[in-house]
Order: C-alpha cells, then sequence, then structure tokens
C-alpha cells in the first residue's frame, strides 16, 4: 500500500449540520463521495433528526452517524419561534459537539459544516482543527451576502427600493430578485445573526465547497476565486439515482408509506406528462393557495404528483376541490424526489426553488416553474427564468398567490417549449460531466481530499491531541 492510501485510511473528518432535510441531504451526499475517495467520515447533526424515526441508524453507506443534544427535549416545537430555537443551539451546540468530538480516539482531520451552524468555526478553531464549509444555495447567493454582511455594496432600503443591485461575476438583480434576508422587509432576525456571523467569521473557514458546478455559474466562482476566496464548486450534490446508477440510502426526517404509490403510480403514466409539484420540507402552503393550485391542475387536465406539506399533527382537509381532482392525480405527503424527478413520466417541476430540488431537477433534466416564498429562493427563481432559461417563473396576484389561471399559462409554457427543454438538457449533460471521473467537480473534491490528507499526515491522526 502506498503511503497517501495509508493516509487516507488514518484520515477522519467530520460533518456537521443542524438536522434540516435541506441541510442533511447536501452533507450526505458529500459524505458519500469523500468515502469513495477514501476517507472515514462521520456525520453529526442534532437528536431532532430522530424525532420522527423509530430508532437511531449508525450509518448510511459507510457514513457514521452520530447525534448530539440542541439543549431542548426533543418534543418540543421548535418551529414556534425560530429566533428562541437558533440561539439555544449556538449557545448548546458547541458545548455539545466539544463533547462529541473529545469522545472519539482518533483527532479529525477536518470539520465540514453548514451554514446555520457557523460556531462550528469557532470549536474546530479552539481545537486546532481546520475548517471547511459547504456552502448549500448557489454560488451567486454566497456573492451576495459576502458583499452585504461586509458592506461592500449598497442594497434596496425602504426610502430605495428601486436600487439595482450588480455585483462581479452577476447580472445586475431587482428588489424581487435578491434573497429575502437582505431585505428591509426580513423579519427572521435569528437567520440575519447566523449569516452575519457566517461572513464575518469566514476568515476561520479555509475551504468553501459549493453545491455547484463551474458550468452553471463560472463568473461568479470565477470572480470569487479571483477575489482570495478558496471556493471549489463540487457539485451537484445529487443521489447516484439520479445519475443513472445503482444506489441509494438517504436520510429521511419524515416517515411515509407512499414512497411506492408514487413511483407505481409514475409507472402508469405517460412519457413526460406529469406535473410535479412540491414546496420543499419546510413550508406549508395556505388553505387558499393551495385551493388555487387545484383549481389550475384541473384546468390543465394533465396527470399531477403534488407533495401537499400540513404542520404536524394536521389532517388533510376535506376539501371540496381535492375531490374534484383526485383522479387525475395523486396527493401525497412526502415523495422519494430524487425518484419522481428521474421518472420518465415526469415533464415539469412546479417548485419553491430551494436549492436541492433545482440542483435535483437539474440533473434530473426537468423543466422548472418557479414559485419562490422566501431566502434564497427568489434568486433562484431568476437564474431559473432568466438566466439559465430552464422553466418559468410565476406571477403572484394582489395577495402574493398563484392564481389558477397563472399555474394553466406556466405549466402549458413549460411543457411546450422546445427551447427550455433544450436548455435544461444541456445543463444536465454539463452537470454530469462534472461529476464523471475527472470531471471539474470531482477534480475540486479530490484537491480538497488531497490537502485534507496532507494536513493530517502532519500530525499523529490516532493520537487525540485535544
Ligand atoms: N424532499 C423529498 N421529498 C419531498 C419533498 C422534499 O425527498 O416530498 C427532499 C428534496 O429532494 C430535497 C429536500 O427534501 O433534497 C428539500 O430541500 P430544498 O433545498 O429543495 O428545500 P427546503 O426543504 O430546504 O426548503
Amino acid at each position: 500500500m502506498d503511503s497517501s492510501c495509508q493516509q487516507k485510511q488514518h484520515t477522519h473528518v467530520l460533518l456537521v449540520t443542524v438536522s434540516a432535510q435541506g441541510h442533511i441531504n447536501p452533507i450526505l451526499r458529500l459524505g458519500k463521495s469523500l468515502v469513495s475517495k477514501g476517507l472515514h467520515v462521520t456525520l453529526a447533526t442534532t437528536d431532532y433528526a430522530l424525532k420522527n424515526l423509530s430508532s437511531a441508524p449508525n450509518s448510511i453507506d459507510d457514513v457514521h452517524l452520530e447525534f448530539f443534544s440542541d439543549g431542548l427535549p426533543i418534543d418540543y416545537n421548535r418551529k414556534a419561534d425560530m429566533d428562541y430555537y437558533m440561539d439555544t443551539l449556538s449557545k448548546f451546540g458547541p458545548v455539545y459537539l466539544s463533547a462529541l468530538i473529545r469522545s472519539h480516539a482518533y483527532k479529525f482531520a477536518c470539520i465540514i459544516h453548514t451554514p446555520f451552524v457557523p460556531w462550528v468555526s469557532d470549536v474546530a478553531a479552539e481545537m486546532n482543527i481546520p475548517n471547511a464549509m459547504l456552502w448549500i444555495q448557489p454560488c451567486t447567493i454566497y456573492q451576495i451576502y459576502h458583499h452585504y454582511y461586509n458592506h461592500l455594496n449598497d442594497f434596496p432600503t425602504e426610502s430605495n427600493m428601486n436600487l439595482s443591485v450588480k455585483l462581479p461575476g452577476l447580472p445586475a438583480f431587482t428588489a424581487d430578485d435578491l434573497p429575502s434576508f437582505v431585505l428591509p422587509s426580513n423579519t427572521f432576525r435569528s437567520f440575519d445573526n447566523i449569516l452575519n456571523q457566517v461572513f464575518t467569521n469566514m476568515h476561520k473557514v479555509k475551504w468553501v465547497l459549493g453545491n455547484s458546478f463551474m458550468e452553471l455559474e463560472k463568473d461568479v466562482i470565477v470572480s470569487l476565486n479571483r477575489d482570495g476566496h478558496v471556493f471549489l464548486p463540487i457539485g451537484p450534490m445529487v443521489p447516484a439515482t439520479i445519475l443513472g446508477k445503482e444506489e441509494d440510502e438517504g436520510f429521511d426526517l419524515f416517515t411515509s408509506n407512499e414512497k411506492s404509490d408514487c413511483i407505481e403510480w409514475l409507472n402508469k403514466q405517460k412519457p413526460s406528462s406529469v406535473v410535479y409539484i412540491s414546496f420543499g420540507s419546510l413550508l406549508f402552503l395556505s388553505e387558499k393557495e393551495i385551493e388555487s393550485i387545484a383549481a389550475g391542475l384541473k384546468s390543465t387536465k394533465r396527470p399531477f404528483l403534488w407533495v401537499v406539506r400540513l404542520p404536524e399533527n394536521q389532517e388533510l382537509p376535506e376539501l371540496g376541490f381535492f375531490e374534484e381532482i383526485k383522479e387525475q392525480g395523486l396527493i401525497v405527503s412526502w415523495s422519494p424526489q430524487t425518484e419522481v424527478l428521474s421518472h420518465p413520466s415526469v415533464g415539469c417541476f412546479l417548485s419553491h426553488c430551494g436549492w436541492n430540488s433545482l440542483v435535483e431537477s437539474l440533473a434530473a433534466g426537468v423543466p422548472v416553474i418557479a414559485c419562490p416564498q422566501w431566502t434564497d429562493q427568489p434568486t433562484n427563481a431568476k437564474l431559473v427564468a432568466d438566466v439559465w432559461g430552464v422553466g418559468v417563473k410565476v406571477k403572484k396576484g394582489s395577495e402574493g398567490i398563484i392564481s389558477g389561471e397563472e399555474v394553466v399559462r406556466c405549466v402549458e409554457e413549460v411543457m411546450r417549449s422546445e427551447e427550455i427543454r433544450k436548455n435544461v438538457l444541456e445543463l444536465k449533460a454539463a452537470a454530469r460531466e462534472a461529476l464523471r471521473d475527472g470531471g471539474s467537480s470531482d477534480n475540486n473534491i479530490q484537491i480538497f481530499v488531497n490537502e485534507v490528507v496532507s494536513s493530517c499526515s502532519h500530525h499523529n491522526p490516532n493520537k487525540n491531541k485535544y
């Protein structure tokens, strides 16, 4: 065995994330990729992830799993006051995570964290462990936040909402296209604080790994690296199934008996005929919004697969409009989304534009109807419709609700547009190219792994040095 192989065998990395589906999915996928490059990988998240599971899994595809407390009882309703929750997590998280790290006999060669646990950088610095961040949104958003939180550019204010924001490597953005957290209307204090902490603490982070790929966001990635950021695009982080390969175990925070129903139902539909609708893992639509979408779907007369998420302990209401369209489609509370998107029956995706949903859709070659709500989603929608041309953006009505007629307009435009289909298939091919052995993202992962392994060889990895 050569010495680099031996070093890799001793190289343990720790991944840390909040237990939200949109954060666990990309970091687990990164973990699997690092395992395939020969590293030992432990993924730590809060024990809230176990809330809906009957037992704690030990590992997923050779990624070892560990859980730490966020300082609250598992049944505590964290969504009731996100500001309180995020404050508690940043108070107790560092204590419990440090204890977890100390409980290991070996020293971690690197800690990689997702953005909403920025205090991990402090833990890593205290323990003298190199630190990387997995940026789980587009590189475009990183560039916007970097300029906003470091006060490098003007942004819209209450008295100047018409300001157009022009940043290096990016098209001009209006207030409508910017992430909700940089606008004066933002009411989420904790997210603003956390992002502020992320961008003022970046000097503690040695590498930023982006869930994107060079061919998708080249200008902004080049611009970031030119400005001194070590920003390595390593995505799209998607499961192997979406790339047409065997696999694949994920870590779903929501249990559902409906997963096989989705695929069985899709198997009975015509190629590229189905409208898939999902607003991700966190958003709940109002009854009015659900009713409008249902009315639009009914008018399209097209088959649909719709994930309707409801607040905890709430049942799907027995609404007349569901009764009217139930023969036309399938409504579920959770879907095996990446399998759905790779199914040949799916023709388009009406999406809230969460970044994971978007990269999954691009990698599967499915056109998008962008219906953004908050955080990075408005910017992602702009990229979809105006920059990449892989879909359309809905025009919301006066109350901020999409009308039934608008659903019909968007579905018909996306399903019929040859230009959109051509663009999305080109990006699908480019995504696969980036991920193949020797492709741009694969090379970047290898560069990162080599640097971590070589920094690890400077100390005795078996000895706990904290
Ligand atoms: N997802 C899923 N089944 C569903 C809805 C969502 O598996 O019914 C997955 C989806 O594939 C994605 C993640 O949950 O990986 C949601 O992340 P995203 O960034 O799209 O949105 P968020 O939930 O963070 O708003």
